[in-house]
This record gives structure tokens, sequence and C-alpha cells, in this order.
């Protein structure tokens, strides 16, 4: 398999140099040259096999020969060690928890899957050292330093806006330490990532350091959510209803990777973009133009992206189609007080905490359910992208009722946390340069 640059511009590469480049030269996405087609009976006798065979079968074909087949097995093995349990909600709604991981966020499979990648691709090309540069609006860093610590040959530098993650997602950045940096930035995630995204086409920088991002544009971290929408597909409620599955979206990276699973022959009949008020990719499909927006602050953090960077590769699935788009894909947004309210009413049933990116992602459904003809031929997943103990301020004070503490966040608050301060690109600059 081969992926070339959605700029047109750069040469095509295979799979390690793309997840090692992230980004290819000029700047532009990579994208497989085509969507490879599962068998059939695969897909019928799903049931049969188990989530590591699955996320292999998926995964293998946009691998190709780069990585042997034990190797590739065993990161697998590695990268989906914990559960993804389906929890039924209503009659016909449903949640595909995907926060069971070390950092309690659904990243944490794309971090892992991308890090053992990297670190296999760096030992085969030979490279002295890598610099992983990421800016996190809250879950991505987490996920990113947990999936790269204590990984040999590889450095991780995370950019975080100042006073915008929750109290526990900077503890998961902060206390790590080793090869984990994390830099508080006095600002917004877009101009965390705008400082990224200058450092990738700063010369000087590019020529003395390898660098790479982290980001759901890195094809390894983009790809291996597929394994999410196969395992929910495996383990839906009710096979002979068909299958609308909501996620809650911020930079599109999770929701294209369904989308490319189902147009390798996966059932889903529809899926449904729930986000907060950052609603770019929702006007895109009502006006046919696509209009970046600057990110606005919700309670959903993690989802707070005014130009989310996947967008382009939908729109490539589609050959920036937008008839064909939206018979796939339907987008709703929430403000901040219809997610509380959503996680008030999904606490009513069997006590349930969702988070509130979860919550959106609930609502998404109920609407889509609302406009439809016959929903009740239809059942509904939606993906619950983190656990609701990182929102834990919010969300105990709407459902009021303490949420316990998972094994994996005991004891971090009395790990020693460190941050760097920062203001503006040239002190990123100098840091990186002074570092290596
Ligand atoms: C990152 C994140 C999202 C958004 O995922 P994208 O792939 O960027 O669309 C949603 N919910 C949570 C909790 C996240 O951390």
């Amino acid at each position: 398999m081969k992926y070339s640059s959605l700029n047109y511009n750069s040469k095509k590469v295979g799979f390690l140099d793309a997840v090692i480049k992230g980004l290819a030269p000029d700047r532009g996405l990579y994208f497989p040259e085509k969507i490879p087609i599962l068998d059939k009976n695969f897909i019928s006798s799903i049931e049969n096999y188990s989530n590591n065979e699955i996320a292999f079968k998926v995964i293998e074909p946009f691998i190709g020969n780069e990585i042997p087949k034990n190797i590739l097995q065993k990161i697998i093995e590695e990268t989906l060690s914990f559960d993804f349990p389906l929890v039924k909600i209503t009659e016909n709604i449903s949640t595909l928890e995907l926060f069971k991981g070390p950092t309690l966020a659904f990243k944490d499979v794309g971090a892992r899957f991308m890090a053992r990648c990297l670190s296999y691709g760096n030992k085969i090309k030979k490279h002295n050292k890598i610099t992983v540069l990421v800016a996190t609006s809250g879950d991505t860093g987490g996920a990113v330093a947990d999936g790269f610590y204590k990984v040999k040959g590889i450095d991780v530098i995370i950019l975080f806006p100042k006073g915008k993650v929750s109290k526990l997602q900077e503890l998961q950045l902060t206390t790590l330490n080793e090869n984990i940096t994390a830099i508080e930035i006095d600002g917004t995630f877009d101009q965390c990532q705008d400082m990224v995204k200058s450092a990738f086409i700063d010369p000087e920088l590019i020529d003395k350091i390898k660098l790479t991002s982290a980001n759901s544009i890195n094809i390894a971290r983009w790809l291996s959510q597929m394994f999410y929408y196969f395992i929910a597909f495996k383990n839906r409620p009710n096979p002979t209803k068909k299958l609308v599955i909501s996620v809650p979206c911020g930079n599109f990276g999770n929701i294209c990777a369904g989308i490319i699973s189902n147009k390798m022959g996966l059932p889903i009949n529809h899926f449904i973009a729930s986000t907060n008020s950052n609603d770019a990719v929702l006007n895109y499909l009502n006006s046919g133009n696509y209009i970046p927006k600057k990110s606005i602050q919700t309670i959903s953090n993690a989802m707070d992206v005014g130009d989310p960077s996947n967008f382009i590769r939908i729109q490539k699935i589609f050959n920036n189609d937008l008839l064909k788009l939206k018979k796939t894909l339907s987008s709703y947004s929430y403000s901040d007080k219809q997610t509380e309210s959503a996680i008030k009413e999904i606490f009513s049933y069997n006590n349930y905490i969702a988070d509130p990116h979860g919550a959106i992602g609930f609502l998404g459904i109920k609407d889509y359910f609302i406009s439809q003809e016959d929903p009740s031929s239809l059942q509904g997943i939606f993906l619950e992208t983190a656990h609701p103990i990182k929102f834990a301020n919010i969300v105990e004070r709407i459902i009021n009722t303490k949420i316990e503490s998972p094994s994996q966040i005991k004891g971090i608050r009395n790990l020693k946390s460190n941050k760097l301060t920062m203001v503006g690109y040239n002190e990123l600059k100098s840091f990186l340069l002074a570092k290596n």
C-alpha cells in the first residue's frame, strides 16, 4: 500500500515512511492510494473472530509487508489490551465504551498503535532520534504521553492551552517526565496547533531535528481507530436492525476511520458527526461552503476544534461530492446547556454516567432518529470517548453523585507534576534546538 499527499505535490510513500513523516513534505495529509475491500465471509462471520484477529485483518492491507506478521500481531495485542464493552442505554441506543485504556480516553488505541509502529519504523530505518511534537485540546496529550512513555529513541513534546484542559488531564500530561515534556501555552488550542505547524515548516528546525506529529493526521493513529467500528458491529445488540453510529467529533479523525471501515465493506447504515458549538462541518453540510472557524471553548473540550484537520480526508473519500457525503453522514451541534441536560437524561436510564463528549454523541443519535421515517428499523450506537471521571467537576454537579475513581488514576494526584511555560513560537523553536 502506498500513501499519497492530499496536496498532490509529494512522492508516494509506504506505511512506515508515512508514519515517521506524519505530514507529507508538501504539508498535505497522507491518504491510502486505494481503500481495500474485505472478504464478505469475514464480515458475515465476524462474531467468530477475536478483537485482535479482527484488528489484524482490518489493518494488514494498509501496511502490506512493511511490518512482519508476527510483529504486527504483537503490536495489536499490546494496543488492544483492555475491554471495549457495549452498554445498553435505551431500547434502541447503546454506547460503546472506548475509555478503558490507561489514560481513560479512546485515543489510547491510536496512540499505543502509533508508538509501536513508529518505534519499529525507527529501528528499521536506523534513525537516531525522533521528536514527536503534538498539540492537545485535552485527551491527545495524555494518550500520546502514555503511549510513548519510555519508548527508546523517541522524545515527546506536548503543547497544551493554559487553563483549558481539566485538572486530571493536566496531571496525565505533566506527571510522567522521562522522555515526555509538557509545555503550557498561554493561548488557545488553535494557537498550540499553529505553533506545531510552524515547527513542521521551519527549514532550520527540520534540517536539524527529525520531527513528527502524533495528532490524528498521523496514519497510524488515524487508521487504527477503524477497530472500534468493527468491534461495535461485532457486538451490535440487534443484527436485524440497521446500524447507525454517532461519533463525538473534534478533529474528525475517529469518524473518518469509521467511514473508511464502511468503504471496506462494514455494514454501517449511517454516521452522525455529533459536535459541540464548533460546527464548521455542520455548516458545510448545510451550505456546501467549508469555512474554518476559531475554536470555541466548551465543556466537551477535546472537541473544541474550529477547523478539523481530517475533514479533507472525508471529502476525499467521497471525491468532494457533497450529495454522496450527505447520504452517509449527518451532523448535529449542541450547546453546553444541551450537553448538561443530556448527561442528566442518560443518568435517568439505569444511572448510566456519560461524560460530556459521549452525551453529545447520544443527542446526535436521538435527533437523527427523530428525522427518520422508520426509526424502529434502526439501532444506534454512540461512542463513549472518555471516562466521566476526566470531567468529574462538571458531571458530578449535574448528576449530584460522586463518580468512582477507576484504578488507572489512583495515586496520580500524589505524583510530581512538571511543566514548562511558553508564549510564542520563537521560544518553542529555541527550546527544540537547544534540546537536540
Ligand atoms: C479527541 C476526542 C474527541 C474527538 O475525536 P476526533 O477524532 O478528533 O474527532 C472526542 N472525544 C474525546 C473524549 C476526545 O478525546
